[in-house]
């Protein structure tokens, strides 16, 4: 399932009266694996999803951004002089225009020459679900990425582009993201992943096999709300932090299973199992890697289970509904699950048989009505291919 560029297209004649000059597409992501690893310069492994948020854009011929979305009213509007200048003034972005408008000023940061471009209108259409873990800030930021390095010919690659969208999300939102989200959807590929060293920033796009081995991915949508950047998120990464210096590393990343004896020995308990989670769990993204490329998926399962118990026992960024739709798939006989995101809410994922994902559907939803919790948003995703122009 996917939004159809021509839902864009449509919507932006009936906004601007006009046809678009091209449409361009970003797809959201979901995380396989690697959790909370990436400001710790460790690994992660996620995919691009078949859903996608949709850009269609028509160029001015002055220097006005006129940007509408489904989600809003009315368009929000900028001029480029506003957005060609090294720091941004404060109320130059607000609300949703923040990410898009961003991506515009951080294109200018690395180096992209705004001074003569022209303005143009654009219309946002979208199936990614916002804060459900799915990534629609990157899906919106690499859609809008694309879209202008074709519209205005500015001739960046992808690995630039995924660093635009997050400085964008970084300094015009002020959300403290990591380059994985971007990263997924820049270098998405139908039926792979994209492994990705936070540190070197090497990326490199492995097979699944999910198609052959008849299996899919299940989201189980918790839909209790995630709020990332309050609490948990940032003293899970003052935790981090704090176990890294009283190591003497530079970053977590540094360490590896064999310094866990250590670790315990030096470090206070909690201190201790936030880093033997990062440590471990860069330790399964490797081993993921290493099992798709010898043993295929089926084979990852335990992998993918171990990584939610360390989230939760370990690193406690799970909840109650996480715990009880990764329980309830793995008893359906999911090959693994393990929530998956930030945690304190969100989603999480399970790897499933096609044919049994009705059934593993049905008893999660059964098992949070009789737990008392709000209805789980259940559906599939398939990892699919990055962001690019659509029509
Ligand atoms: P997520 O986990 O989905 O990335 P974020 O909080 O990082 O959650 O980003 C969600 C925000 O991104 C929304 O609140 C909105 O401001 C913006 N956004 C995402 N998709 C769209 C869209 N299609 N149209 C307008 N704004 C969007
Ligand atoms: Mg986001």
């Amino acid at each position: 399932m996917t939004t159809s560029p021509h839902v864009a297209a449509d919507a932006f004649a009936a906004r601007y009266d006009r046809s678009p000059d091209g449409v361009w597409q970003g797809p959201g992501r979901v995380n396989l694996i690697g959790e909370h690893t990436d400001y710790n310069d460790g690994f992660v492994f996620p995919f691009a999803i078949d859903r996608n948020t949709v850009v269609a854009v028509g160029a001015r011929d002055d220097r006005s951004v006129r940007m509408s979305s489904d989600f809003a009213d009315a368009p929000a509007t900028v001029s480029l002089d506003d957005l060609d200048v090294d720091e941004l003034a404060a109320g130059t972005l607000e609300g949703w225009s923040a990410y898009p408008f961003g991506v515009i000023w951080a294109l200018r940061h690395f180096g992209a020459d705004l001074s003569t471009v022209p303005g143009f209108d654009a219309h946002v259409s979208s199936d990614v679900p916002a804060g459900a873990g799915l990534s629609s800030s990157a899906a919106l930021m690499c859609a809008v990425a694309v879209a202008l390095n074709d519209e205005w010919q500015l001739g960046f690659d992808a690995p630039t582009l995924a660093r635009v969208g997050q400085l964008a999300e970084n300094k015009a939102v002020g959300a403290p993201t990591g380059i994985m989200d971007e990263s997924a959807s820049l270098f998405g590929r139908r039926d792979h992943g994209v492994f990705l060293d936070c540190r070197s920033l090497d990326t490199e796009v492995i097979e699944l096999g999910f198609e052959d081995a008849g299996l899919e991915l299940l989201v189980m949508n918790t839909r209790v709300d995630h709020a990332h950047a309050t609490g948990g998120y940032a003293e899970r990464r003052a935790s981090c932090e704090k176990g890294a210096r009283l190591m003497g590393v530079a970053s977590l990343r540094d360490l590896d299973i064999d310094d866990l004896t250590r670790a315990e020995r030096e470090l206070d308990d909690e201190t201790f199992r936030r880093v033997r989670h990062i440590v471990t769990e860069n330790q399964r993204v490797l081993d993921t890697v290493r099992t798709l490329r010898t043993e295929g998926p089926r084979a990852i399962g335990d992998l993918l289970d171990a990584s939610h118990v360390s989230m939760r026992d370990d690193f406690e960024i799970s909840v109650p509904e996480l715990d009880l739709a990764v329980e309830t798939a793995q008893k359906c006989g999911a090959v693994g699950a393990r929530m998956t995101g930030g945690g304190f809410g969100g989603a999480a994922i399970a790897l499933v048989a096609h044919d049994r994902i009705d059934e593993t559907k049905d008893a999660v939803e059964a098992a949070f009505a009789k737990a008392g919790f709000r209805a789980p948003d259940c559906f599939t995703v398939h990892p699919a291919d990055a962001a690019g122009r659509a029509l």
